[in-house]
């Protein structure tokens, strides 16, 4: 699958594997993924990967996950990272949007109306002063164009996968923003936490720190020492063992106690361990309680929500 999409999408080597076309190394359950540092290669190795856990039901944890970069300029790294916020928080993201790409989206609006209004005065004017007969799918602006209008061809090149096949083009749907911006990024597969960070009862402090702990990018002792930023890699709380994700919220003394009083309250037969464990161990719980205490007939919507839950939690 690897081997397809470095084939078939825009995709360059690792300037020392080019040679060999080497892109991957695997060991057992351990994966090891390389290309050069342009956004364009990466969006293809993550592509393929998503594809993979669309067909196996894999995935990837971003908890277990590193990044490395080198000899890469700070503004193509930033945005590389930035990919991780700006997607659909059921993706993993913060849900924020690309501003870029949401500016190209709002872009494709005029494109489309190239192609399927040429009744609007524009249009027209647009057709005789620079068309002039030329399709629109292959026209490019010359040098001498205005900047507004090469902006628009810019545009249509960045959305022509959506046009060229036919999604707006042929079809009498009319074009959406909210679309032309999704054909733009990289779908990932939901994640299990999601409901369980972003629950509307929890206190948003809590729902972003949550979410910097399953993505692994929360500032701890430990990381903040390996960067030259704190002097001490010992917990903030019992000041014994190094501040890691995993003894900060599950093994520190303290953490501990404070679990231990919320399983009581809740009756919680369960032991949290890991982050990426929880989510899944509590939805498991709760569908098992809700099983258990309704006895009586329910109605048949009730029924299939709790066999799609059910289903899930064996997926
Ligand atoms: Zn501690």
């Amino acid at each position: 699958m690897l081997s397809y999409a470095t084939e078939n999408y825009p995709f360059n080597f690792h300037p020392r594997c080019a040679h060999i076309k080497l892109c991957h190394l695997m060991f057992a359950d351990d994966l090891l993924l390389f290309c050069k540092g342009d956004k364009a290669s990466i969006m293809t190795l993550l592509r393929a990967f998503s594809t993979f856990s669309k067909s196996s039901g894999l995935k990837m944890s971003p908890g277990n996950s590193n990044a490395y970069f080198n000899g890469m300029v700070s503004a193509n790294k930033e945005e590389i990272l930035s990919v991780s916020v700006c997607t659909p928080k059921k993706e993993g993201g913060l849900g924020l949007k690309n501003i870029q790409q949401c500016n190209i989206a709002a872009v494709g609006k005029l494109v489309w109306w190239v192609y399927a209004k040429p009744d609007k005065l524009w249009v027209q004017w647009i057709s005789h002063v620079y068309l002039k007969g030329t399709p629109w799918t292959d026209y490019r602006p010359t040098a001498d164009s205005s900047w507004s209008w090469r902006k628009i061809c810019q545009g249509k090149e960045e959305l022509k996968q959506g046009f060229n096949q036919g999604i707006w083009y042929v079809n009498p749907t009319e074009y959406r923003i909210r679309n032309g911006y999704n054909l733009m990024r990289t779908a990932k597969p939901k994640v299990e936490w999601f409901h369980l960070v972003w629950h509307n009862c929890a206190v948003p402090k809590h729902r972003f720190i949550a979410w910097l702990v399953h993505m692994n990018a929360l500032n701890t002792r430990h990381k903040l020492k390996r960067i030259g930023v704190s002097d001490s890699s010992l917990c903030c709380i019992c000041e014994k063992e190094e501040e890691t994700i995993q003894h900060l919220f599950f093994d520190c003394e303290y953490s501990r106690k404070v679990m231990g009083r919320q399983r009581n309250a809740c009756r919680l037969e369960y032991k949290f361990h890991r982050p990426e464990n929880n989510a899944n161990e509590i939805r498991r719980m709760m569908t098992d309680r809700c099983l258990h205490l309704i006895k009586a007939p329910i109605h048949r919507t009730d029924a299939n929500w709790l066999k799609k839950i059910c289903q899930n939690e064996g997926a």
